[in-house]
C-alpha cells in the first residue's frame, strides 16, 4: 500500500487520538505529554519520533516503547545472573547509589519520564513481577558500565572471583573517512554494532529526538536507553558520531559522571569535534570506554578520541581516515588503560579486524562512499586464517562459528554474538539528518535461534531471551519521517 503524506498525517492523527483515548481511559496521564510523538516499524527497525521537554521526551519514549522496554529489561536480568554471576538487584542498587547522584536534572527528568510513560501505558508500580521503577531504568541505562567496569572493581575489592565476561569487551567495527579517501571528498561514516545476539536483535530503534535544548538528534539505539549506546548518530549541528569499545579497559571512578549521560549530552550539545571531546572528558568515570570517531560535515574534519580512563588523546585531521575495531592505538592508553590487550596476538578478533580494515580502506582509497561502507561492514575476510570465513575475526562478526571463542573478552566457544546491525551515512545524508541502516548482520545472513540452541545446548540459559535475528534490507531513515515510503528502501544487495 502506498500512502500519501496527507494520508499518513491522517493516520498519525487517528493513532494519536487512539493513544489519547487509552490514556484517558486509565486516567493516569494527559495526552498533552505525548505531543507530536509517534512510532512505526520499517525494515526490521522501530522508528520513534520524540519531541519536547526532558520529561515529555522520556514519557513519549516509555509510552510508545513500553512493551519493547519490558522485553529488553528481561534480557539484562537474565544476563546479570548467567554472564555476570550477579543479579538484577545489584544493577538496580548500583544505578541508584553510584550512577544516579551524578545524573544531571535534564536527564533525571527524562529517565523519570520513561517510567511515567510506561506506567501510563499500564506497567505496574508495586515492585511485583512486571512492574517497573526508576532503578530498573537506571540499571538498564547504566548496564554496560556497571557490568564490565563497576562490577569488576567491586569484585576486586571484595576479593571475589571476577566472572570472565565481567570484562570490558570488544564491540563493533567502524570507519570514518574524508578528503582524498572518499569519492566526493566529504565525510563517510560506517558502524556495525557487535553484541550478544540477545541484546543486539533488540538494538534496532531509530530515534529522532527534538529536545527542548541543544541539537536535534538522529541516532540508533535500544529500547529504554536515552543514549545510542552502540553509538551511531548524527546531530543537527553537523556532527557524525560513532565508536568502537576499547577492550580490557580497567578503572572506574564512582565519583565520575556516567558514560550514558556524557555520551547523550555530547551528541545533543556538541557542535564541534573539540566540544564533543570536552563533554566526554568532563567527569570521565571510566565506564564504557570507547574509541570515538567523530566527523564534522561543516569543516570536513574527522577526529579520533581514545577515551581511556587515565589518557584521552584526540587526533583531528582534514584528510584521510580512521578505522576502529576494538584496538587501542595510543601507547599510553595501551600501557595504562588497556593493560590486558596484546597487540601482537594476531589471532584475536581485535587485531585481525584491524588488519582487514586497513587493507579494505587502502584498496578502496579515494572511492569510499556509502555502498563501499556497507561492503566494509559486510566483509567476511579472516586475516589470521587468510581466507573468507564469517567468524569472530571478520569485520561482519559471527562468533557462533568460532570454536575457540574470544578469550580476552571471556567469551566461550561458539558464543551467539557478533555484528547485529549496520549503519552508514555520508555528509550529504547527514545534512538531511539521514542514515542507511540494516537490522541484523550487515552481510544479510539470518541467525536462527532454534537450530543454534539445538547444536549448542550449553547456551540453553539464553532460550527465553534469544530469538531469530533476521536481516532486514538496507533502509534509509531521516529525521521527521512520518511513516514508510516505498522509495526509502534501498535494494537488498
Ligand atoms: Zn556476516
Amino acid at each position: 500500500m502506498r500512502l500519501t503524506r496527507v494520508g499518513l498525517a491522517v493516520l498519525a492523527v487517528v493513532g494519536l487520538l487512539m493513544v489519547g483515548a487509552s490514556i484517558q481511559a486509565q486516567g493516569t496521564a494527559t495526552p498533552k505529554e505525548l505531543g507530536g510523538a509517534y512510532t512505526f516499524k520499517q525494515g526490521g527497525w522501530t522508528y520513534v519520533h520524540l519531541e519536547g521537554t526532558p520529561h515529555e521526551i522520556g514519557f513519549q519514549h516509555g509510552y510508545l516503547l513500553k512493551d519493547e522496554i519490558e522485553d529488553n529489561l528481561q534480557v539484562y536480568r537474565v544476563e546479570a545472573e548467567h554472564m555476570y554471576h550477579s543479579n538484577w538487584a545489584f544493577f538496580r542498587e548500583a544505578g541508584k547509589t553510584v550512577l544516579w547522584p551524578k545524573v544531571e536534572p535534564e536527564y533525571r527528568a527524562e529517565l523519570q519520564g520513561i517510567v511515567d510513560g510506561m506506567r501510563a501505558r499500564g506497567a505496574g508500580s508495586n515492585g511485583a513481577e512486571g512492574s517497573v521503577d526508576l532503578w530498573d531504568i537506571m540499571a538498564l541505562n547504566g548496564e554496560e558500565e556497571i557490568a564490565d567496569y563497576y562490577l569488576p572493581m567491586v569484585n576486586a575489592k571484595e576479593h571475589k572471583v571476577n566472572p570472565p565476561q565481567a570484562t570490558a569487551p570488544g564491540r563493533c567495527s567502524a570507519l570514518i573517512a574524508t578528503g582524498s579517501a572518499t569519492k566526493d571528498g566529504k565525510i563517510v561514516i560506517a558502524h556495525s554494532n557487535w553484541s550478544p545476539y540477545a541484546e543486539g536483535e533488540r538494538w534496532t530503534v531509530a530515534y529522532d529526538i527534538v529536545p527542548e535544548h541543544g541539537q536535534r538528534i538522529m541516532m540508533d539505539g535500544t529500547p529504554g536507553v536515552i543514549t545510542s549506546q552502540d553509538d551511531f548518530g548524527i546531530n543537527a549541528s553537523g556532527l557524525m558520531i560513532t565508536e568502537t569499545t576499547l577492550p580490557q579497559t580497567v578503572g572506574f571512578d564512582v565519583k565520575g559522571i556516567p558514560e550514558f549521560v556524557r555520551s547523550r549530552k555530547a551528541m545533543q550539545y556538541a557542535t564541534s569535534i573539540a566540544e564533543y571531546a570536552a563533554i566526554m572528558r568532563k567527569g570521565n568515570n571510566g565506564g564504557y570506554a570507547n574509541s570515538w570517531l567523530i566527523g564534522d560535515r561543516k569543516t570536513g574534519e574527522i577526529g579520533y578520541l581514545e577515551m581511556g580512563f587515565k589518557h584521552t588523546p584526540l587526533t583531528v585531521k582534514k584528510d584521510g581516515y580512521f578505522v576502529s575495531a576494538n584496538f587501542p592505538s595510543d601507547p599510553l592508553v595501551m600501557r595504562d588503560d588497556t593493560p590486558g590487550f596484546d597487540p601482537k596476538d594476531m589471532s584475536s578478533t581485535m587485531n585481525a579486524r584491524h588488519v582487514t580494515a586497513e587493507a579494505f580502506v587502502k584498496k578502496h582509497y579515494g572511492k569510499l562512499d556509502t555502498a563501499l561502507a556497507e561492503a566494509y561492514l559486510s566483509d567476511h575476510w579472516d586475516s589470521f586464517e587468510k581466507k573468507v570465513d564469517a567468524d569472530k575475526r571478520s569485520l561482519c562478526g559471527h562468533e557462533e562459528n568460532s570454536p575457540e571463542g574470544e578469550k580476552a573478552w571471556g567469551n566461550p566457544p561458539y558464543s551467539p554474538g557478533g555484528s547485529v546491525t549496520g549503519k552508514v551515512a555520508d555528509a550529504d545524508m547527514a545534512a538531511k539528518m539521514s542514515f542507511i541502516a540494516r537490522a541484523g548482520h550487515p552481510c544479510g545472513e539470518d541467525f536462527l535461534a532454534a537450530s543454534f540452541l539445538a547444536k549448542h545446548p550449553e547456551f540453553g540459559w539464553e532460550k527465553p531471551i534469544l530469538h531469530d535475528m533476521k536481516a532486514g534490507p538496507w533502509t534509509a531513515f531521516h529525521a521527521g519521517e512520518a511513516a514508510p515510503k516505498d522509495d526509502l528502501v534501498v535494494a537488498k544487495r
